[in-house]
């Protein structure tokens, strides 16, 4: 039987090359990021939302001091009684950041003012004292109180100055409510200009490394006391409630990230045109547009991705394994160290393979192709490893070895691995969910950590692009209960991940991404409730309708990915199905008239021209559509039967029924 090619998923429309992917990383340096957050908060002052059409806010039920954690923050009542234990913050507020302060601070005052704008109906000034009589939300360290007197009749702090100090974890923060003021600190960074793109060189732009704690504190804030949510950035991916006054109930809460690496993306798809140009909604900012960068790098900071990035990919850039060698590896290492103490990443070079392995005396006498496989090469990597993680912790006590866990040194050793060593475990995480290679690779996780006596960092592979030649274009790959199925499974063993998530489409990945960045926070968040909740913020009265929409799509990727499979060497990532299997059983027509009906009944439920109703479309043009003309289009060449069916007949628009 024919397998499915590349040539399958290319359309005349987009296909040009598989560095499309990569090139959304590589070139995408443009138009400076300030100016399209200054665009936001102009554009929200004017764009005023009917209040009929914002979803409701989250269920109501704290009034008493919140808890530490809590899953879905839930939004405080605002009774017609002011509600004496709580500071009530309405338009008449302000925000406080004091002279000088870092420039993630202002930013983070930026971030907090676009959404009280939203919620309000107007920006709250941002000052650098405090003004006597009002409520004042403080943002960052060292905020001073101008001696004000009480506010709300409330004893106050007045004279003294008020100096909160950000928690000692990194990413982590402090907000905390009382007399008349909601301060909000975590730790933060002056960096040249943390808006704009081309200021901060990095992997990849939109992930820049530099410390937010105050604004993932503002963020939590207006979460879980505003009921604001921000799937992706612009109108259509941001719930944001309308209210004259936001309550938040006297009290503290200390927050820190479970996981201290959060990281998703390399090259992850190009974003919508429409939601970049302002389009498919209303009031996202044009002009000036958004660029990509910059919606990429928002949506980064809005789900309290990483601020720190641990360093290993392929560092040692050899695949010799000769002592000599190996000395050389270590002089370079002290050399490196020397300069700054920190991390040497001593993964070998990439496509480490029988084929192209080193040519050098040493290695052609002692790595014979005939005994090259895993548990030979997981002893020779991680001898060597362990021998310059030694040799290294005589000179730098407090330096760090990073080795991964990887094609093909992928066993755990048998040898000892220093205290000094950092280990990341490469394999394929969520798509192989369900799968009983899938338990099995988790219990490597485990196994790792129990051999170590210390957490492992995670490298997975939720991707369409890197590990698959067919690059599955126009497929969604939407399947956010395995990211958390897999994730919530392994979080007791590793401390940092990166989901290379690679695809054709941004906004395949956006929900993966959202109930990604949930469970970094906590791993016990509530997947189910997330996605609930998303449904019924997003989509209104058509949230059965798209939670069955997007159920049946996660249902079909997982079929697609369902067949994972070893190679001599280590880890594949999964065998594609047939053509016969993609387009008649995991995609059959009776499908893709369940997903099209889904919407066109959707549709049916919501105001014409409402946010919710521009969803629904937006998600047929994005999911829906693509999917049924590629399915189509390889039923046509494989002369399936099926290819003439009604569904394929008008996939934009939806079969009338
Ligand atoms: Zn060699």
């Amino acid at each position: 039987m024919r397998r499915l090619e590349r040539r399958d998923f290319r359309d005349r429309r987009d296909y040009r090359d598989r560095r499309d992917y990569r090139d959304n990383w590589g070139s995408c340096r443009s138009r400076a990021f300030a100016a399209a957050i200054a665009a936001v908060i102009a554009a929200s002052a004017l764009a005023a939302t009917p209040a009929s059409l914002v979803p409701a806010p989250p269920v109501v039920s704290v009034v008493s001091a919140p808890p530490v954690v809590s899953e879905v923050p839930s939004v405080p009542v605002v009774s017609s009684v002011p509600v004496v234990s709580s500071v009530v913050l309405d338009r008449f507020a302000e925000i406080v950041v004091r002279e000088g302060a870092p420039s993630a601070t202002r930013l983070a005052a930026e971030e907090l003012n676009f959404f009280l704008a939203r919620i309000f109906g107007a920006p709250l000034p941002v000052v650098a004292q405090r003004t006597a009589g009002k409520t004042a939300i403080v943002l960052g360290d060292a905020a001073e109180d101008s001696g004000a007197a009480g506010v709300h009749g409330l004893p106050s702090s007045a004279g003294r100055a008020v100096s909160m100090k950000p928690p000692h974890d990194r990413d982590g923060y402090i907000i905390e409510a009382k007399d008349g003021v909601v301060r909000i600190v975590g730790n933060d960074d002056d960096v040249p200009d943390p808006v704009a793109t081309a200021a901060l060189p990095d992997e990849a732009p939109w992930q820049p490394c530099f410390r937010r704690g105050t604004l993932f504190g503002v963020y939590a804030f207006l979460e879980r006391f505003a009921g604001v949510r921000m799937y992706f950035p612009g109108e259509l991916g941001t719930c944001v409630p309308k209210t004259s006054r936001i309550a938040v109930p006297e009290g503290r809460i200390t927050e820190s990230p479970a996981f201290s690496v959060r990281r998703y993306g390399y090259a992850d798809g190009p974003v919508p045109k429409e939601l970049l140009d302002g389009s498919a909604g209303r009031s996202v900012p044009s002009p000036p547009q958004m660029d990509e960068t910059s919606f990429k790098r928002l949506n980064w900071y809005r789900l309290r991705m990483e601020t720190a990035h641990l360093a290993c990919c392929h560092g040692a850039k050899t695949h010799c394994l000769a002592p000599e060698t190996w000395d050389a590896i270590y002089t370079n290492a002290c050399a490196i160290l020397a300069a700054a103490q920190g991390v040497f990443d001593a993964m070998p070079k990439d496509g480490f393979t029988w084929a192209r392995h080193c040519p050098c005396d040493w290695c052609a006498k002692n790595i014979p192709f005939s005994r090259w496989d895993t548990g030979f090469a997981t002893d020779l990597v991680w001898r060597r490893t362990a021998e310059l993680a030694n040799r290294l912790s005589a000179r730098f006590p407090h330096a760090r070895v990073s080795q991964m866990s990887y094609i093909p040194y992928v066993r755990i050793p048998t040898n000892e691995i220093p205290g000094n060593v950092d280990v990341f475990v490469a394999r394929r995480g969520p798509w192989a969910e369900g799968t009983a290679i899938g338990e099995r690779e988790k219990d490597e996780v485990r196994a790792w950590h129990a051999k170590l006596g210390r957490k492992v960092s995670l490298w997975n592979y939720p991707d369409k692009v890197e590990c698959w030649n067919l690059e599955m274009k126009h497929i969604p790959q939407l399947a956010p209960r395995a990211w958390a199925c897999y994730y919530r499974a392994v979080a007791p063993h590793f401390t940092g991940v990166f989901a290379e998530s690679e695809s054709d489409r941004w906004l395949y990945n956006y929900l993966n991404y959202y109930v990604f960045s949930r469970l970094c926070w906590n791993p016990d968040s509530d997947v189910e409730a997330i996605l609930a909740e998303h449904h019924r913020l997003m989509f209104g009265a058509a949230a059965k309708e798209m939670a069955d929409f997007f159920d049946m799509l996660e249902n079909c990727w997982m079929k697609v990915v369902a067949r994972p499979f070893d190679t001599p060497l280590g880890p594949g990532v999964c065998h594609a199905p047939t053509p016969k299997e993609l387009c008649t059983q995991i995609y059959s027509p009776a499908v893709l008239a369940r997903l099209d009906a889904s919407l066109v009944r959707a549709a049916e439920k919501v105001a014409a021209g409402s946010l919710e109703a521009l969803r629904i479309a937006l998600f047929r043009r994005e999911y829906f559509a693509p999917l049924a003309t590629v399915i189509s289009k390889i039923s046509k060449a494989e002369g399936f039967a099926n290819a003439s069916s009604e569904v394929f007949r008008s996939p934009e628009k939806g079969v009338i029924r």
